[in-house]
């Protein structure tokens, strides 16, 4: 929204002097009240000025909520992420079910040689659990999704670009893992969790000003 003049000096004058009656600001503007009522309307309805009755007029910070963002841009990964729940190729459907109640946990990761190949949903789980499979029978690694399509993020990557994968790629959590090099080869260790649980965490301390 563009502002006028006029409106610019009305933010100013509120700013230095809030909480500002309507009254005040059109004396220091020579103006009269009548003529100042539009545009003070203008500015509470767009949200830059509150109006409390009986109070006057205040800014409407904007830097305030602007912190958040910046807080959230500037927190690693590491800051909030959890401990990752793992279950080894081979092991069965029934053995991912279960470890999905022990753990509770929406998701699972799964490794081969320790090193990350695979993920698995509540969803992954339930459609194979419809049928009349054999639970035990099918391994785990049939249901997964594979490690070329996994989502992850490392430690050092920002809660801000983890958070963006979350909802861009419409998924419950990411894993977070370290780049290991070995024999030439790009390996993923998985060493952490981060999930919308971690999300709403960080919301509910950030309230709490903490
Ligand atoms: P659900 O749909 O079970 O509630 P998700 O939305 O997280 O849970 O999972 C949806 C699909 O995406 C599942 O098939 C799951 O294997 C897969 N998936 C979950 N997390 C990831 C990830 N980080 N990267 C890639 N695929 C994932």
């Amino acid at each position: 929204m563009e502002l006028s003049e006029r409106q610019n000096k009305i933010i100013e004058i509120v700013r230095a002097n809030q909480p500002i009656t309507g009254e005040d600001i059109a004396q220091r503007l020579s103006l009269t009240r009548a003529t100042l009522r539009p545009d003070l309307s203008i500015l509470t309805m767009s949200g830059l000025l509150d109006a409390r009755p009986r109070v006057g007029y205040f800014y409407v910070d904007k830097g305030v909520s602007n912190l958040t963002g910046e807080h959230i841009k500037k927190l690693k990964v590491a800051d909030v992420k959890s401990m990752p729940i793992v279950i080894s190729e081979g092991q069965s459907v029934y053995d991912g079910i279960v470890t999905l109640f022990l753990e509770d946990v929406g998701t699972i990761y799964v490794v081969k040689d320790g090193y990350l190949s695979g993920v698995v949903s509540r969803k992954d789980l339930l459609k194979n659990a419809m049928g009349k499979n054999d639970l035990e029978a099918i391994p785990i690694d049939v249901v997964m999704t594979r490690l070329s399509h996994i989502i992850y993020v490392e430690e050092h990557t920002s809660v801000y670009e983890a958070m963006a994968k979350i909802i861009n790629y419409q998924v419950d959590s990411l894993p977070v893992v370290k780049k290991v090099i070995t024999d030439g080869k790009e390996l993923l260790e998985v060493v952490g969790r981060f999930s919308k649980t971690n999300i709403a965490k960080l919301f509910l301390e950030m309230a709490e000003g903490k």
